[in-house]
């Protein structure tokens, strides 16, 4: 069977795996393991040297967490990923295995705003600087890069804006110099393939739709495999110079007989190793079920956001709608080059009352979920000015599209009728 002639709804539910060769088990085992018994000392020493690629530890890998990670690299046309613990530990990692203290990395300033406080608080500790640029200018990436440039990074379909990110035009300025597009696609699993258009790596938060249950917290980067990391030189050390954690080897001369898989193998081997965010195989066992619902799930919750934006976008106590379909100009037009198959479960609105209308309406609910999260199969509602965004002053919360009347709604499951009539009597008691 051909893995690469096969349709998304097919790699969900068979990619990496086929049935258990010990036992036949068809449903992919947890294999809650801490570690894997070597055969002779020859085998471990090179499982070590990295001569075999095996099971050595699963802090660094995991034959339940392997299928997770072949499958998502399958759908995301990747050659390979990387399990991690959270979505937090995948943004972090898919820069720390590019940038050192004294690098930089330009990044969109469109970002969940976890992420950007990583950039901007945490790694500027770290003495890794985050240059924030508008992404409605590709050629700001090019204008904001220089010696120490390792990586670009944005979001596919970042809320609270909902403006897909110009993909093409920016990794095509990146390529030019030696630097990869890093692209969260948690929002977009299979309705966008960052790849495709040119990125190099992706990252996802696990624990939103590729789990879609919201029962299990993971992240994954996904290595596309095209970005040429030895051309680049000098402006990739880390793949390019010898590494002392490694008696030596440099990255890139290293893997070449396993594949195009120096950058991700780095992640796992070194950062991995060493920072340790495994994702659990009981986690990965939950990703994995999630996974092979989402070709069904995916539609379903972008149907269930549009028809709400389209009825929101109708209300006179709704000054404005967040949500692609309800876009023009060049944002609906991104929207429609690099989104295909809905444009997503997220809606965002601005009530006229500000902050307290806000609050007043996430009070109200009575179905929908008020957390601080997105992607699950359960309709969910948040007021970020006064929770996932308040650590951020008030330039930063508009520079990330945050205003004081904004409520953002992930778009479950659920019969739309059920979701309308409780988003009615939430702004009627928010208007009250
Ligand atoms: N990226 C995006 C777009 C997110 O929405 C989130 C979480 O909300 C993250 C990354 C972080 O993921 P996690 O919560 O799994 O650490």
């Amino acid at each position: 069977m051909d893995a690469s002639k096969l349709r998304a709804e097919t790699l969900a539910v068979h990619a990496g795996w086929r049935a258990d060769p010990s036992t036949g088990s068809v449903a992919v085992p947890i294999h809650q393991t801490t570690s894997y018994q070597f055969r002779d000392t020859e085998h471990a020493s090179a499982l070590f040297a990295l001569q075999e690629l095996g099971n050595i530890y699963t802090r660094i890998m995991n034959p339940t967490t392997d299928v997770l990670e072949k499958r998502v690299a399958a759908l995301e046309g990747g050659v390979a990923a990387l399990a991690v613990a959270s979505g937090q530990a995948a943004s972090a990692f898919a820069i720390q295995n590019l940038a050192r203290a004294g690098d930089n990395v330009v990044s969109s300033t469109d970002l969940y705003g976890g992420t950007w406080n990583l950039f901007a608080n945490t790694l500027r500790d770290q003495g890794v600087e985050v240059r924030f640029v508008d992404p409605a200018d590709p050629e700001a990436f090019r204008r904001a890069t220089d010696g120490r440039t390792r990586a670009y990074y944005a979001e596919t379909l970042p809320n609270p804006k909902l403006e897909v990110f110009p993909i093409a035009p920016v990794a095509a300025i990146g390529r030019e110099a030696g630097v990869p597009l890093i692209m969260d696609n948690t929002a977009a699993p299979l309705l966008c393939r960052p790849l495709e258009h040119g990125a190099a790596i992706v990252v996802y938060s696990a624990t939103k739709y590729l789990g879609g249950h919201g029962t299990s917290i993971g992240g994954l980067i996904v290595d596309g495999g095209s970005f040429d990391w030895e051309a680049a030189g000098e402006r990739q050390p880390f793949l390019n110079s010898p590494d002392p954690s490694y008696h030596g080897a440099v990255w890139t001369q290293a893997v070449k007989p396993l594949g195009p898989i120096a950058y991700i193998l780095r992640a796992r081997t070194v950062l991995l190793r060493d920072l340790g965010a495994a994702m659990s195989p009981f986690n990965a066992f939950q990703i994995i079920q999630g996974v092979e619902t989402l070709p069904l799930r995916m539609p379903r919750h972008a149907e269930n956001a549009a028809q709400v934006a389209a009825w929101l976008a109708a209300r006179a106590d709704v000054t404005r709608v967040i949500h692609p379909g309800q876009q023009s100009g060049e944002a609906r037009a991104r929207a429609d080059r690099y989104l295909s198959g809905g444009y997503g479960g997220l809606v965002g609105f601005e009530l006229a009352g500000g902050v307290a209308a806000g609050r007043r309406f996430i009070d109200s609910l009575q179905l929908l979920y008020h957390v601080a999260n997105i992607g699950d199969a359960r309709s969910l509602a948040i007021h970020p000015a006064s929770t996932t965004h308040s650590q951020l002053s008030e330039a930063e919360q508009a520079a990330t599209g945050v205003t004081p009347g904004y409520v953002r709604l992930s778009l479950g499951l659920e019969h739309i009728d059920d979701i309308l009539a409780d988003l009615d009597q939430a702004l009627a008691a928010a208007a009250g």
